[in-house]
């Protein structure tokens, strides 16, 4: 079974947390919609 982590923006899907956190960084800039991000 393999866990996937689809993107909340688009409709892409990363088997790492990791690369999911790299893609919505890099296409869809910083906005901390996930939890566990930057604390404010
Ligand atoms: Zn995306």
């Amino acid at each position: 079974m393999v866990e996937q982590y689809s993107c909340p923006y688009c409709e892409s899907l990363f088997d790492d947390k990791e690369e999911l956190s790299k893609h919505i960084d890099r296409i869809h800039g910083d906005s901390g919609i996930l939890e566990g991000s930057k604390g404010n």
